[in-house]
């Protein structure tokens, strides 16, 4: 079987990424939890990978951290079901969904789409891909986050409100899913800011781990 999705970055057209899916973030921020998972999309152009810095946005004053456990999608699918998802997650990688948190904040406010605040360059910092066997139980993995050595995000996967293949189905009953096609699966609580000359460093476990610099170019 061809495995070009695990150059998901070069061969992946689509980066789905749903929100407001782990317990701890929705009570921490005092909003419910969401009846059906919450999607939003990144352009493939948002990836950078280690070596690269996470470049502030123009006009942007507060930029938000998100580790998550990020989905590679191995062959074409549509209309999938819960317990058939597995036959379709080709592995994994680890993610952060930047976000640009005031834009964030005025597009919430005026109902406006959240395109720019969370799709913006290098608003996706990724790891390499992850064999799906590095992680054997992804319904019960940890997720950290630091920021300048000081932990910010330290959960485990196994407070999602809608479990992977859940998301998975969910997302595929509207858009067809491909080969090397990213699913982005939320952030546990601790989420924050980061600022010009900080530098984040976030795992999964002990499994995988990266480190980006974030630097102003306001
Ligand atoms: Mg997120």
């Amino acid at each position: 079987m061809s495995e070009t999705y695990k150059n998901f970055k070069e061969n992946g057209k689509k980066i789905i990424a749903v929100c407001r899916n782990y317990r701890g973030l929705t009570a921490a921020q005092g909003i419910p939890n969401p009846e059906k998972p919450v999607l939003f999309m990144k352009p493939t152009s948002a990836y950078i990978s280690q070596g690269q810095n996470i470049k502030i946005p123009i006009r942007c004053k507060l930029l938000y951290h998100e580790v998550e456990l990020g989905v590679v999608i191995s062959k074409k699918c549509t209309k999938i079901s819960p317990s058939d998802a597995d036959n379709y997650i080709g592995g994994f990688l680890l993610a952060l969904d930047m976000t640009a948190k005031d834009f964030h904040n005025e597009a919430k406010e005026k109902s406006r789409p959240w395109f720019l605040c969370k799709g913006f360059d290098t608003s996706c910092p990724v790891s390499e891909f992850i064999e799906k066997d590095r992680i054997p139980d992804y319904s019960d993995v940890g997720l950290w986050l630091k920021v300048d050595d000081v932990m910010k995000q330290d959960s485990r996967t196994s407070d999602m409100i809608f479990s992977i293949p859940e998301i998975i189905s969910y997302v595929s009953t509207y858009f067809t899913l491909e080969s090397g096609d990213v699913i982005l699966t939320g952030t546990p609580a601790g989420s924050g800011p980061v600022y010009g000359s900080q530098s984040i460093e976030c795992g999964l476990a002990d499994i995988v781990s990266m480190k980006f610099s974030v630097v102003d170019t306001n």
